[in-house]
This record gives C-alpha cells, structure tokens and sequence, in this order.
C-alpha cells in the first residue's frame, strides 16, 4: 500500500537538508507510481532493466535513475531512457555507458558506486579506487559520461554507529572530489535515511517506506 503521507513527511525532511527523494519503485506497479507522481514526485529508481524498459513506456513523463547492478550487454537498453545511471561500479561498465552514449549522441549523468559496507555481495569501487581513478587520470576518459558524484549503501544492521561511520566515510571521499558538476551524495535508504541526511546526503532512494514493503 502507498503511503503518502509518509512520503510527505520525508520529503519534508530531506528538504530541510537541500536533498531530495528518489522514490524506489522496483516491482511496484505503474499505477502506484503514478498515484506518486499526482503527488508530486518525478523522480523514480529501478532496479532491473526489463522492469525499467516497461515502465518507461507507460510513464515517459517521470525522471528515471538506475540504481541496480547493470551487466555491459544490457546498457544500450537504457541508456535512451535513464537521466541517471547511480550504480556505475567498474570502468568496464563506464566505458560502455560512454560508448553506448556517444552513438545515441547524448551525455550520461552517473554516480560512482562505491562499497562502504561490510557486506561483500554489495558491489562498487572501494575508497582507494575511487582516490586512484581520480588522481591517475581514469575518469578523464570518458567524453560522453558525466560524474554527477557518489551513490553508496551502508551495511545492513542494527549497529547505528557502524552505519553513521560508512556514511561518514563517503561523504568524506565526496568532499575530497566535490565540484560543481561533480556535487551528488546518493545515500541513505528507508532504514537509515535520516543518518545519511545528517551525514550529507543530497539524495535518499526511498521505497518501501513510500510504496510498502516489497514481496
Ligand atoms: C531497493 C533499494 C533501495 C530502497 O530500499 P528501501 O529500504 O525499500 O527504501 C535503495 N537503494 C537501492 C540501491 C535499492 O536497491
């Protein structure tokens, strides 16, 4: 069940901090994100690509990020669709979103991500990668792609210093790197979004908390 006002009240909150709400709508239906939408939300995250390609269709008017692990083959899919890929987590993948963006003649918005947690299925760069890519030159490669900043997840668990740490952490590699073009901080979840507005996070990627839990 949709709950607005909820996604109200953290909307509210996340304003107070300059940031604003991506509303996670995997395997929720088009009717519930256009109820969202009569709300007053245009950005939504997904998480695959066949549940993104099929939405976009229906819903062309709202603002898609992706927020889920993208294989190569997959990334001229949709990049006709997304105003943001979040989840770049390789070169190999930046380099195909480069490529794939340049035949379409566009310029891809994307967010690094970087693995804070301690959890080892979450995927991303580590810190010393992300310090390394930028130093070396790396990132400079890709003409059709720009780096709008940072996405991360925090570790799943009660251990609330443990969390604040990993944002903490994040937000510290961000500021290293921050520009005016490079000035997007992705984290914070339904569970922890208020840590990571306090940590600095200009954009949480809220779900169930606004569309119910998920099965
Ligand atoms: C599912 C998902 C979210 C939203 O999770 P909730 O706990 O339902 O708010 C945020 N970010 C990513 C990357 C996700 O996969």
């Amino acid at each position: 069940m949709i709950n607005l006002e909820n996604y109200h009240r953290i909307k509210e909150e996340a304003g107070k901090y300059g940031a604003e709400i991506i509303a996670v709508s995997k395997k929720k239906s088009v009717e519930d994100i256009r109820t969202l939408m009569d709300a007053g939300q245009k950005k939504f995250g997904e998480n695959y690509v066949q549940e993104l390609v099929q939405k976009q269709k229906e819903i062309q008017e709202a603002q898609w990020h992706f927020i889920g692990h993208l294989q190569t083959n997959k990334v001229k899919q949709i990049i006709p669709l997304v105003s943001m890929i979040q989840s770049i987590d390789s070169l190999k993948l930046m380099k195909e979103v480069d490529k794939q963006s340049r035949d379409l003649n566009r310029k891809t918005d994307c967010l690094l991500e970087v693995h804070i947690a301690k959890e080892e299925s979450k995927s991303g760069f580590s810190i010393v990668d992300i310090q390394n890519h930028f130093q070396s030159g790396a990132l400079n490669n890709f003409p059709n792609v720009t780096i709008r900043g940072l996405m991360g997840m925090a570790t799943m668990t009660e251990d609330n210093s443990l969390i604040r740490e990993e944002f903490r952490s994040l937000r510290k590699l961000f500021e290293q790197f921050k520009s005016p073009s490079f000035d997007q901080l992705s984290m914070g979840m339904t569970s922890d979004y208020r840590m990571a507005l306090e940590e600095g996070s200009t954009m949480i990627r809220i779900g169930s908390a606004i569309f119910g839990e998920r099965n």
